[in-house]
């Protein structure tokens, strides 16, 4: 036995398993979305949208940007998980766009303890600026195809909803 220092979660997580009903279905997007937003804990992207789950594909990392693993898997969405509609959704007062380079290295590196002036974070400078390139990107990548949505919003963390730029 592991001795495990997961146990409350893998207890929710029997909980979670004893009326599971999500079995046996297929891994495509069945409302055809797929959505990449950032890691903040503050978004539930498929409740904020109405859906659940089965019905979209969910990239996320900090700030929510069109990295080159987002394309990747909007490719593979697109392809072969049914994906017509991309919504890129970055949010307000996220950690990202409101503190510089700099600033983000000091932090992490106040808390680990040593330098961390190496690492890249990316953070956005103009967060709006941000969105419209990342909404370009998917539109203009060879493998997605003029038949596909693609939506750049900003979701409010306060209101939750949603304000769409692009
Ligand atoms: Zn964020």
């Amino acid at each position: 036995m592991v001795v495990s220092d997961f146990d409350d979660l893998l207890a929710a997580n029997r909980e979670f398993a004893n009326d599971f009903n999500l079995s046996g279905f297929d891994g495509v997007a069945h409302a055809g979305i797929a959505i990449v937003t950032c890691m903040d804990s503050r978004i539930d992207p498929l409740r904020m949208l109405g859906l659940k789950p089965g019905d979209a594909k969910i990239f996320r990392n900090p700030g929510g940007r069109v990295t080159e693993a987002a394309l990747e898997a909007l490719v593979l969405g697109v392809h072969l998980l049914k994906v017509e509609r991309i919504l890129v959704v970055p949010h307000t007062r996220c950690a990202m766009a409101s503190a510089s380079e700099t600033e983000i290295q000091e932090r992490v590196g106040a808390s680990a303890g040593q330098d961390a002036s190496w690492h890249a974070f990316h953070v956005i400078e103009n967060q709006e600026v941000a969105l419209k390139t990342d909404v370009h990107k998917v539109q203009a990548h060879p493998l997605i195809p003029d038949t596909i949505k693609v939506g750049g919003f900003i979701y409010d963390v306060d209101t939750g909803l949603l304000n769409q730029l692009v």
